[in-house]
């Protein structure tokens, strides 16, 4: 049997670490308080990094530190103790988009095998000579740029003889992967040093005058649809792609959870069967439509992405389902204490999202509060109790359909 890619999850906070681990992620990317490009995610401070690399490691699951900013000379003067910390902490890889940044990580890690240098997609890496000078300049991974199909990918893979690793899930990017300044010079946000404000999806107006019949129409035409990969996993997988990433450091504990469970699911069921049935992917596909998304796309994966990727028709996110809460604790045929992340109601039907087992229903007919006291809507923040479910573990994801 082949063998099949890596499963990359973001992990915008530690908790979203932890949640991402247990539904099945065998690495998680992270950033801490400087050098990555989120810098609106929380973030990691050292204490959250220590705990979790610890985490992850007990788990079976690797650690990646993205230091993936473009960086001035300024920003140097932190980087060696930063890049001693994440050797003492034992951190598996760091993403570079920066020659400089690689001299660094090379000059103050304990040795070559210490920390793995992967080349982050801002670099964008498209073709098999760039990816052989990456190689020889130490890198282990290149994270292809999101304009390169997986038949490409492949080639680079064998011809560079280099770990290749390629997004399958998330947003997309209207330029070479954040090589943009709109938000620069619009918002007065550096896209690349971790400030992008999505210039590209707001709403423009074209101003058409040239032509005849079409005026001032205004338009979404730089907003990407968002990728979503499963259909093509066994492409993924035959193609021997080392690692499927999934973006979203900023996005919710339920994408972090859902998706990464999703994908897990899939590379399972390919490692037991070796192929896949339609109809699972279908399934796959509509637990995927109940992650807050745009309309989907395959972008590159398979041909150039044309003008069918781009999500011109609004500017919202396509929200059906939210996380109600994360179970903290399971009291056997007694309650389920959960940390509640939106409002809900007692009558409404829950969905429990369990690490190994299909989505289970929760008839929510009673909320308490820890001390018992019935209530009629619940406060994000709080911890609630709702009636027992047998497939509930702590940390598992509870979600509410919207609109109910
Ligand atoms: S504004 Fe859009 S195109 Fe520019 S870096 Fe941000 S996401 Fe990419």
């Amino acid at each position: 049997m082949r063998g099949v890619p890596e499963i990359l999850a973001p992990a915008g906070n530690l908790e979203k670490l932890k949640v991402a681990v247990l539904y099945g992620a065998d690495a998680v990317y992270l950033g801490g308080q400087k050098f990555s490009l989120r810098s609106a995610a929380d973030n990691f401070t050292e204490n959250e990094l220590r705990e979790g690399v610890q985490f992850a490691h007990a788990n079976g699951a690797l650690v990646y530190v993205v230091l993936n900013a473009f960086f001035h000379d300024k920003d140097f003067l932190e980087l060696p103790r930063f890049i001693e910390l994440l050797d003492e902490l034992r951190v598996d890889a760091v993403i570079v988009s920066d020659l400089g940044v690689i001299e660094m990580v090379k000059k103050y890690r304990i040795d070559k095998s210490s920390i793995d240098i992967h080349l982050s997609t801002q670099t964008s890496c498209l073709n098999v000579e760039s990816a052989k000078l990456w190689k020889r300049q130490g890198v282990t991974r290149i994270v292809l740029g999101r304009e390169v199909s997986i038949e490409e990918a492949k080639k680079i893979k064998h011809q560079a003889e280099i770990e290749v690793e390629m997004f399958i899930h998330g947003s997309m990017c209207m330029s070479y992967s954040g090589n943009c300044v709109i938000s620069n010079y619009t918002q007065g946000r550096d896209s690349n040093r971790g400030g992008c404000a999505h210039s590209c999806r707001f709403e423009y107006e074209m101003n058409f005058s040239n032509f005849n019949n079409i005026k001032n129409r205004k338009n979404f035409f730089m907003s990407s649809k968002d990728l979503n990969g499963i259909r093509l996993m066994k492409q993924f997988i035959e193609n021997g792609i080392n690692s499927i990433k999934v973006e979203g450091r900023m996005k919710s504990h339920h994408y972090a959870g859902t998706v990464t469970k999703v994908y897990k699911d899939a590379l399972d069921y390919y490692k037991k069967n070796g192929d896949f049935l339609s109809e699972d992917l279908k399934r796959w596909d509509l637990e995927l439509q109940k992650v807050s998304h745009r309309e989907y796309s395959e972008a590159n994966l398979v041909e150039v992405a044309g003008s069918e990727t781009i999500y011109n028709e609004r500017e919202n996110e396509i929200t059906d389902y939210v996380v109600a809460g994360v179970v903290v604790e399971v009291v056997p045929d007694k309650f389920l204490l959960i940390e509640v992340k939106s409002h809900f109601s007692p009558g409404e039907v829950l969905e429990l999202v369990p690490f190994d087992e299909e989505t289970q229903s929760i008839e929510c007919y009673w909320v308490k509060t820890f001390d018992n006291i019935l209530i009629e809507k619940t406060n994000p923040g709080t911890l609630v109790k709702i009636p027992y479910n047998p497939f509930a573990k702590e940390l598992n994801l509870i979600r509410r359909k919207l609109n109910q």
